[in-house]
């Protein structure tokens, strides 16, 4: 584009010099086109850079780029067509499937007008799929998802994808100077971010607008922080990126730990894989990336990571990506301070597990008359205080982490475990009947009991006891779950150690 302007501008200063040329030589009434020639060739020659500054002070996103970011959206959520509407440009409709009937797409296209006009997000679970639309006068944009029922959480994560394209729909429309690209950027950011200010809030913000001006995937990576130090996790992946991404804890030998680490952009090459092996059967070409160091201040506090070939530098992509990233920084700082405050208050900072506070909210959650059934654990490290005495305190530390893993490791997603004393924990196991609950005691006392845990080099036996109780198994009354587990517990330390205990019934 700016090099159209450059030769509009010198294609007319050619012309006027040929005219100013052929008058002279001409020396007849042609000295008025004379005239003409020289003002065209001085106006020619002034024009290259006025075009030129007329065409950076556009946007560098143009509505344009949204038929791809629809289609992006589209592709994510397996939907069989996409709209936007509201565009200067016109409506877009992309699809990929000939079968899509006349009138499927033009329901799907009315409820996106209606959604512009009235505001609100539309669900329509129809024969031929469920469409979702979503708008803000005069824009709107919606898919139809393949499934005729689909289920409300795809529903809501696909309206949610497309509330923030229609945010940047509008923004897009703010027509700002090219210096004031930073301003933009930053509105785009707090727009789609729609006021959000957690850090997976800021995160996923960050990665749909750096996609939006990439036309690439994108993620977020966060170095971590407490007992995760020294580590780095993706903590966003944007609709284009490789979803597998989400949450991994990054190996050391990623490209994106170098840029973090060296505080300078690193580009890979070949098959090289950006976010390193962790994922080995990635495709070839999600592997290539940058990863731009963002900083916080001095510090480094992560990555933005877009995945493909390298930006051409100095072109508005490039630069609106740098200052996405400088936005990023500072934004994705305070978020996580806020998140790391909020998890200190329910964790315990030795071990990463709940503390005592958490685990006491969570069980009287679960409290009441007509409480569902529950187990609980106690488990108490046997001989503890001789372990402490004899390797000192950082190996007792070292050995609780150890057991904390091992605990972590036994449970499932809705269960809690908690230290809830020096070395004595809890497994909270809600809607769990006092069987199961038996079952994934013993497993963690023979996981103990046959997991190496070394201290210098050597290896060490470590063993604990277990206590449980259930309810309504065990108590009558769902709050002397605690004191039964408790005696269970006592029972199996009298019994010899290294044991599991159920608690005897009673009221
Ligand atoms: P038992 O088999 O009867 O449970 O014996 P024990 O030695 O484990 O029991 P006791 O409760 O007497 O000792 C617990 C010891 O745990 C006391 C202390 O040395 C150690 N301890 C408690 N909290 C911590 C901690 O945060 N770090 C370390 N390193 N040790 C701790
Ligand atoms: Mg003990
Ligand atoms: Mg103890």
């Amino acid at each position: 584009m700016r090099r159209a302007g450059a030769w509009a501008g010198r294609g007319l200063a050619v012309l006027g010099l040929v005219a100013v040329v052929w008058s002279v030589w001409q020396a007849n009434l042609w000295a008025l086109l004379a005239a003409a020639g020289g003002f065209l060739a001085a106006t020619g020659l002034a024009l290259a850079p006025l075009v030129r500054v007329w065409l950076a002070e556009r946007p560098a996103t143009r509505p344009s780029d949204f038929a791809h970011t629809i289609d992006l959206l589209r592709r994510a959520h397996g939907a069989l067509v996409g709209w936007v509407v509201g565009l200067e440009e016109g409506d877009v409709e992309v699809t990929v499937r000939d079968d899509v009937s006349r009138d499927t797409r033009r329901r799907g296209a009315a409820i996106v007008q209606l959604a512009s006009v009235d505001g609100r997000a539309h669900v329509a679970r129809e024969p031929e799929g469920t469409y979702v639309a979503v708008g803000d006068f005069p824009f709107g944009a919606g898919v139809l998802l393949a499934q005729p029922d689909a289920p409300p959480h795809n529903t809501a994560a696909a309206a949610e994808e497309l509330r923030r394209l229609v945010a940047s729909l509008r923004l897009a429309q703010l027509h700002e100077p090219a210096e004031q690209v930073g301003q933009l950027v930053a509105k785009q950011l707090a727009a789609i971010a729609s006021g959000a200010k957690t850090l997976d809030g800021i995160a996923k913000a960050g990665v749909e607008l750096a996609q939006q001006f990439s036309q690439r995937g994108a993620a977020i990576v966060l170095h971590g922080a407490g007992p995760a130090a020294g580590t780095a996790r993706v903590v966003a992946v944007s609709t284009a990126g490789d979803g597998r991404l989400a949450g991994l804890v990054l190996p050391s030998d990623a490209p994106v730990m170098r840029a973090l680490q060296s505080a300078v952009p690193v580009v890979t090459r070949g098959a090289e894989d950006i976010f390193g092996s962790a994922l080995p059967d990635r495709r070839r070409q999600d592997r290539a990336g940058t990863a731009y160091p963002v900083f916080d201040g001095h510090f480094v506090v992560g990555a933005l990571v877009l995945t493909g070939p390298q930006l051409p530098p100095g072109t508005p992509v490039a630069e609106q990506i740098q200052r996405l990233v400088a936005e990023l920084g500072s934004r994705l700082a305070a978020a996580r301070a806020v998140h790391e405050a909020e998890q200190r208050a329910v964790s315990d900072p030795l071990t990463g597990l709940n503390n005592l506070r958490e685990f006491e909210r969570r069980l009287a959650l679960h409290g009441g008359p007509n409480a569902p059934l529950a187990t609980l654990i106690y488990a108490d490290l046997d001989h503890f205080k001789a372990l402490n005495d004899s390797l000192g305190h950082a190996a007792g530390d070292s050995a609780l982490r150890h057991v904390a893993a091992i605990l972590q490791a036994a449970i499932r997603d809705k269960d809690l475990v908690a230290r809830i004393g020096g070395e004595e924990f809890a497994v909270w196991m809600p809607h769990t009947p006092l069987e199961s609950g038996l079952e994934v005691a013993e497993r963690i006392r023979r996981s103990v009991e046959g997991t190496v845990w070394r201290w210098d080099g050597q290896p060490y036996a470590l063993a604990l006891s277990c206590g449980v109780a259930g309810y309504p198994d065990s108590v009558r009354d769902i709050t002397n779950l605690r004191s039964a587990a408790d005696a269970a517990l006592y029972r199996a330390k009298q019994g010899g150690r290294n044991r599991v205990e159920k608690a005897v019934a009673a009221g």
